[in-house]
């Protein structure tokens, strides 16, 4: 019986167990690719899953992991062989489909995306799901029409993994940055990525006003919830604010006004079903335009046997920057 190690999730009478253990290959899903996984990485939804906080997994048992980097081993998808360096992310892995916490998946070709030329699979996962989200973020400010002549843009959840990533971005991309962090500590990490400006999160984390003083042309919130609605109270006559994250919560408690009485417009960005061609778009431009010795800067490697501890760390907003997960 051939096995592969990976990071096991079953039901339990109460919840869930997890446990870094050997899965047998047979009972891998169907898929027309099979990956040999060499990184993966820590997002926040990963966190939910290990520590079986939120009902993330929907199929068990399940490999935990939302993305991985790997080589291609056997295809019979037409658009890939043997050898091909692959990037796969979203698309329900580790939630419904055996995900990438395992030397091992087998996947749809048609959910794959090559590694572009020149970045390696550790910094593809440097960069993951957080970081791909963070750049669909930064397309959706483009696409609206958002330029640095508009004025700063505000990033919240700053030093959190989208936060961290979005904030190089911007600033490579000549944006005025400004950075919103509960850890002022890490004011100095912040200005390194190219923040121009550190507010503490505090600032936009009370009940909102329906308009406040116009403060930034845009934004990108990993946070939701209060911090939305003031991000969204704040923001210039006629900006935009990317919506990716929901760290402080789901609620959005905020009124009309910024839209009907200053034409903001809130652009929701979801990474996990994002059709193929914007992947490409994103994860080209992350190679173009995201600082690779900023992104080395921010990342932190742990093996698989560490992603369970790191889960409950990332769900306590105690990491900084991205985790790369080293598989093989
Ligand atoms: P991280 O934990 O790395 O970053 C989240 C950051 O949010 C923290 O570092 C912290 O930043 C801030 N934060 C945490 N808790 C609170 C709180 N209670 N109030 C205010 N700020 C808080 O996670 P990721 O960057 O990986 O993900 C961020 C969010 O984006 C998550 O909600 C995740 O589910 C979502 N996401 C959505 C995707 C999509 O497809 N739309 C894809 C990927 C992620 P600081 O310490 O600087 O204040």
């Amino acid at each position: 019986m051939a096995t592969f190690k990976a990071i096991r999730i079953d039901k339990a009478e109460k919840g869930t167990t997890v446990a870094l253990t050997q899965f047998d290959e047979a009972e891998l899903m169907e898929g027309d690719v099979t990956v040999r996984v060499e990184w993966s990485t820590l997002n926040y939804k990963d966190g939910l899953a290990v520590t079986g906080k939120a009902p993330v997994v929907r199929r068990f048992p399940m490999i935990a992991g939302i993305d991985f980097a790997g080589t291609v081993e056997a295809s019979s998808h037409p658009q890939w062989k043997a050898g091909d360096k692959v990037i796969c992310d979203g698309w329900g892995l580790g939630e419904t489909h055996l995900g990438a916490y395992a030397e091992k998946a087998r996947v749809k070709g048609d959910w794959l995306v090559r590694l572009p030329e020149g970045m390696s699979s550790r910094e593809a996962m440097a960069i993951g799901t957080a970081g791909y989200t963070a750049m669909l973020s930064v397309l959706a400010l483009e696409k609206y029409g958002l330029t640095p002549s508009d004025g700063p843009i505000v990033v919240t959840g700053a030093a959190g993994g989208v936060g961290s990533v979005a904030t190089a971005i911007l600033s490579k991309l000549g944006y005025r940055v400004v950075a919103s962090t509960g850890r002022m500590a890490e004011a100095d990490y912040l200005k390194d990525l190219g923040a121009a400006e550190v507010i503490d999160r505090a600032e936009l984390s009370g009940p909102a006003k329906p308009l406040a003083k116009e403060r930034w042309a845009g934004g990108i919130d990993s946070v939701g919830s209060t911090t939305l609605a003031n991000v969204l109270s704040m923001t210039k006559y006629g900006g935009a604010v990317a919506a990716c994250g929901l760290a402080a919560g789901m609620d959005l408690p905020t009124s009309v006004a910024p839209f009907i009485l200053r034409g903001v417009c809130l652009l929701g960005i979801d990474s996990v079903m994002c059709p193929i061609e914007r992947r490409k778009i994103a994860w080209s431009r992350l190679a173009s335009d995201l600082d690779r010795g900023k992104l080395t800067e921010i990342t932190q490697e742990i093996g698989l046997d560490e992603v369970v501890g790191a889960g409950a760390k990332i769900l306590a907003g105690q990491v900084r920057g991205r985790i790369v997960v080293k598989i093989l």
